[in-house]
């Protein structure tokens, strides 16, 4: 036991000294990056399809788009407008580590680029425990899942610096309570910035697409430690 704990260590500084050299080349361009974390289905893809459809034009954007197998999502994302998309697929891996972005984000054209998104692999729980060399993560929880999640997998909401609560249009057909959500969310991390969005009917997505923009040209904020 006291050998897997150390072996882990390993692994995990190993991640952490690639993390901050992708941090460094991406503030060096200027660059906000977003990790984006959710169990699967609750709409990071959809959630990016609508930001490139609405943003593509103002902004440039590129993205990488895990999943365990398949480049479905990265095909969504170019045809949403996503000139500089590339899909990683993991062959099994159920999170996304800073040796995977390290590999791929050489392929990537970063000239000019303002914002890179990396959608993670669906799953809200060793996600959070990888530093991808991101700003902030951001997670997604949909209104299909339950109201407790922050409180079974609060590591993921402490380490994320926003939550986006996805299918605000399916409110009301299920005991999911906003309220209750935000209320847990908070428990676990009071610092959350929380958007309300259904990427279906376009609801809240606004605001979303206003504060993306105001990174453009400035530095993020690192959130406060919890
Ligand atoms: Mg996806
Ligand atoms: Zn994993």
């Amino acid at each position: 036991m006291a050998q897997r704990i150390e072996v882990n260590q390993k692994v995990l500084s190993e991640n952490d000294r690639l993390a901050a050299d992708i941090r460094s080349q991406l503030k060096a361009r200027g660059i906000s990056a977003f990790n984006l974390v959710s169990s699967p289905g609750s709409g990071k893809t959809s959630l990016l399809e609508r930001t490139l459809q609405q943003l593509s034009g103002e902004l440039n954007i590129a993205l990488i788009a895990g999943d365990v197998h398949t480049e479905n999502d990265a095909n969504r994302l170019i045809r949403a407008g996503g000139a500089r998309v590339r899909a990683l697929e993991t062959g099994g891996s159920c999170h996304l580590d800073a040796r995977m972005i390290s590999r791929v984000l050489p392929e990537l054209d970063l000239d000019g680029v303002d914002i890179l998104f990396i959608e993670n692999v669906g799953n809200l729980v060793c996600p959070s425990g990888f530093d991808l060399g991101e700003d902030m993560k951001i997670v997604l929880l949909s209104t299909t899942e339950g109201d407790d999640k922050p409180l079974k997998y609060p590591a993921m909401f402490r380490r994320s610096s926003v939550l986006v609560i996805n299918k605000t249009d399916l409110l009301g057909t299920s005991d999911f309570e906003l309220s209750t959500v935000k209320r847990n969310a908070r428990s676990i991390n009071p610092y959350l910035k929380i958007f309300e969005t259904s990427c279906r009917t376009g609801d809240g997505l606004s605001a979303w697409f206003g504060w993306l923009k105001s990174f453009v040209g400035k530095p993020v904020e690192p959130a406060p430690a919890v």
